[in-house]
């Protein structure tokens, strides 16, 4: 037995004007792939894991992962695509693929879809299941190219193998007892906010979520998702959806309905209104005044790292600093060149500079770099090693790193976005985040399980980047409409 197995991972901010060129990826290939994916906590780790416990051999062409960021390169992606399809080319008995969900590509606003067409018309009977991100916004066409479709569970994402061994467990049936399952897809007219998924607190997603798990219990149904989508994606299926793989199509298309139907039921729960930013930081002082421990972590939404921000927005902390308020750490901000100057000056350097806002944001009115003086901390080659509970061990880099100290306000400013999901973000160069008053992070969901523990209260700042909670900010042209929040006319009838 041979299966084929793969991981392309992407989500696609349109509204991005960051690149996404095949390096962006960091792909590996063939044997490099196998050692990377085994022992990983991913779909395609547990494809792995499937195929050899089966005794099978096993191909993986190619494992890619990029952080979000604009569509990817035309070139990129058939780099991508023609690996898989020259590992399944000469005949495999199933196909099990690690993907996103929310992939557009220069030429494909469904990354995924146009990927599975060319898989199906290389394959039209092999097994062929696909695990997805929470995020996905699906699409009939990816759906109807799958025998076994599962998105994760959980936000922010743990469940990732788990959600691999989900859709595994259905083609090994389809292997054994030849199962020829179906797949149902219900798209109910509604964007969701990120800020709204969140599966660890009680809210419309962990409903859903469960709602999801108890429709699993149902006879004949075999994997139920909930997707929330991604917003931030001009492309005409952009928003939540419901996928159901079971046993009969009447299973799968009655769990997908009445799973739709109460998403659309608790579609005002689903959205987020965000704070003006002052308002924000009146409560960051209020929160400083108050009980507690540790600092308060302003989380700068409006320019989230793995939402597709430049992570250059400077909004949140001019206003911090404009309110008075004193012991910041801001961080990871993107700024090469201010990068460039400060490794140019010298731990120790005095240095009077401009940081941040240097993307231009398509659509959205550029601010000038936020001026600052200071003394240079740190300079570092801003690699560490993961020691928190997401992606625990993988080693990481933001590029070369540099740590300004303005007196009121440590900057963290790298070559990179990165997303600031780990202690070692900070303590990679020399900063003890615990030690901070204000902690500002690049992030919305990520940093949580990490920053949370060590922080009096959490603060969500709305600022002008591309990730804004604001959807009215961004001109959506592909976008079915009328479509809930956006569209006060948006109505729907279930199928
Ligand atoms: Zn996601």
């Amino acid at each position: 037995m041979r299966i084929v197995t793969a991981r392309v991972n992407h989500e696609t901010n349109t509204f991005s004007p960051l690149a996404t060129p095949l390096s962006a990826f960091s792909p590996l290939w063939g044997d490099e792939a196998l050692a990377a994916g085994r022992d990983a906590t991913t779909a395609l780790g547990a494809f792995i894991r499937f195929a050899e416990a089966r005794g099978a051999r096993v191909a993986v062409p190619v494992t890619a992962h990029a952080n979000p960021s604009g569509p990817v390169a035309d070139d990129a992606f058939e780099a991508l695509a023609a690996a898989i399809l020259e590992a399944i080319r000469p005949g495999c008995d199933a196909i099990l693929l690690d993907l996103h969900g929310a992939m557009v590509t220069e030429s494909h606003d469904d990354g995924e879809g146009e990927l599975l067409a060319r898989i199906r018309a290389l394959a039209p009977n092999v097994p062929l299941g696909v695990a997805l991100d929470l995020h996905g916004n699906v699409t009939p066409r990816m759906v109807a190219q799958c025998d076994a479709l599962a998105g994760f569970k959980t936000y922010p994402h743990v469940d990732m193998a788990e959600t691999g061994d989900r859709v595994a467990a259905i083609v090994g049936r389809m292997l054994d007892e030849g199962l020829r399952p179906a797949c149902a897809f219900v798209h109910p007219p509604m964007l969701a906010h990120t800020l709204r998924m969140d599966t660890r607190v009680p809210g419309p997603m962990r409903d859903a979520v469960r709602a999801a798990s108890a429709a699993e219990a149902r006879p004949g149904v075999l994997a139920a998702t909930i997707f929330g989508g991604f917003s931030l994606a001009d492309l005409r299926e952009a928003g939540v959806s419901v996928t159901v793989t079971a046993e009969t199509q009447a299973a799968a298309d009655a769990a997908a309905r009445d799973l739709a139907r109460g998403l659309w039921a608790a579609r005002r729960d689903f959205v987020y209104t965000q704070a003006p930013l002052a308002e924000s930081i009146a409560a960051a002082k209020a929160a400083l005044a108050g009980p507690g421990h540790g600092p308060v972590l302003l989380l700068d939404h409006g320019d989230n790292c793995m939402s597709g921000g430049t992570c250059d927005v400077m909004d949140v902390l001019a206003a911090a600093l404009e309110a008075g308020i004193e012991g910041i750490v801001a961080g990871p901000i993107c700024d090469p060149a201010a990068v460039a100057t400060l490794h140019a000056a010298g731990v120790g350097a005095t240095v009077e500079l401009g940081i941040g806002n240097r993307v231009p944001l398509p659509g959205l009115a550029r601010q000038a770099p936020l001026t600052v003086t200071g003394t240079v901390a740190a300079l570092g080659d801003g690699r560490y090693v993961i020691t928190g509970p997401t992606y625990t061990d993988q080693l990481c880099g933001m590029g070369r790193a540099a740590v300004l100290d303005t007196g009121a306000a440590r900057i963290l400013v790298a070559e990179q976005p990165h997303e600031p999901w780990d202690l070692g973000v900070f303590t990679a160069s020399g900063i003890d985040p615990a030690g901070a008053r204000v902690l500002i992070l690049k992030s919305r969901m990520y940093c949580r399980p990490v920053f949370e523990p060590i922080a009096r209260a959490v603060v969500e700042c709305a600022s002008r980047g591309v990730t804004s909670s604001d959807y009215g900010l961004f001109p959506f042209e592909k976008l079915a409409r009328p479509i809930f929040p956006l569209d006060a006319d948006a109505a729907w009838t279930p199928p």
